[in-house]
């Protein structure tokens, strides 16, 4: 059953962001969907290094999101070969080993199917592995893994996070949403898109910047993103300028995307935002509400082994003979 009853916290949010912000056409990907930003037409030129062709050249497809996060059909035309390795070579990889636990948990299909995340290391371990009758969880008994909790009718367990540098995976978000600007709004990014190609990732940049992330238990369509551009209304200077949603299987992100220019008028101010309301669980009377988690990916150094709490709700146990497998 869905329960369409909008909590008192839920419309306040959304009357917040309707006074304060106005939205784009928010962007649907499904299996199937192919689409470009931007023009092909020559000479083609990179919003995010400033270079036109044929100083730099645009042969490859360059992905507007990771695919990682299952998309493979969003695309732009004003993405150049040199940055766009850049990028796959530099934060997008810090963006896929943060994401990483939640892309396995939401079971999100990158080029690899879904990722499998077992015990670091090379003794033998637990394992949580997605194959499309289910996930398969694998522990061993002398090195117990998974807590049951029969009443709660939980297994909870921690994930570990592959090494990630906090800011260049924050990076990697910001640079979905620059892709996703309009063009006429690229003028005032013009030190954003400097400050993700920096692979100095010390350099200070804003002083406060809070990645909301909701967490919607519960079965989720892990096949369909939605990203959504929001920019700040004219005649508001309470707020930042602008930022993105991106959900994904489980997941709703919102990121802020910093402009010096536009969000002079909050400078110094404390941020004082809820996050953007999202759709809810589907049955909240059985899987639980939305959890908030506000990710302070400025850290900028290397962050190694990082524990990620994770629960499975389950219907009933069923015990089966251990296996052969080593
Ligand atoms: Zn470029």
């Amino acid at each position: 059953m869905t329960d369409l009853t909008l909590d008192a916290q839920t419309v306040a949010a959304a009357n917040f962001y309707d006074t304060h912000y106005a939205g784009a056409e928010p962007v649907f990907l499904e299996p199937g969907t192919k689409l470009f930003l931007g023009s092909p037409e020559s000479p083609r030129h990179c919003r995010f290094c400033g270079k036109i062709e044929p100083e730099v050249t645009f042969k490859d497809e360059a992905h507007a999101l990771p695919a990682a996060f299952g998309n493979t059909g969003l695309f732009s035309y004003y993405e150049c070969d040199a940055c766009n390795h850049l990028f796959g070579e530099g934060i997008e990889n810090h963006l896929g080993n943060w994401s990483k636990p939640m892309r396995t948990l939401s079971r999100i299909k990158g080029r690899n199917g879904v990722p499998t995340i077992k015990k670091p290391g090379r003794d033998k371990g637990w394992r949580v592995e997605y194959a499309d009758a289910g996930f398969q969880l694998k522990e061993y008994e002398d090195d117990p893994f998974f807590e049951v909790d029969e009443q709660a009718k939980q297994l909870r367990f921690e994930l570990h996070r592959d090494t990630y540098i906090p800011v260049a995976a924050l990076k990697g978000l910001v640079k979905i949403g620059l892709t996703l600007l309009p063009d006429a709004e690229t003028q005032h990014f013009r030190e954003t898109y400097d400050w993700i190609r920096d692979t100095d990732h010390s350099r200070n940049f804003v002083a406060e910047f809070p990645v909301f992330r909701t967490t919607i238990p519960g079965p989720m369509r892990n096949d369909l993103i939605m990203l959504m551009l929001m920019r700040r209304r004219a005649g508001i200077d309470t707020v930042p300028y602008a930022f993105f949603t991106f959900a994904y299987g489980n997941e709703v992100l919102q990121v802020f995307l910093p402009s010096l220019s536009q969000d002079q008028c909050i400078n110094g101010k404390p941020l004082t935002m809820v996050p953007f309301p999202n759709p809810g669980s589907l049955d909240a009377a059985r899987y639980g509400r939305p959890r908030l988690k506000v990710e302070h990916l400025t850290g900028r150094e290397p962050v190694k082994g990082e524990k990620v709490p994770a629960a499975f709700g389950f219907d009933s146990v069923l015990h089966t003979a251990p296996d052969a497998e080593a």
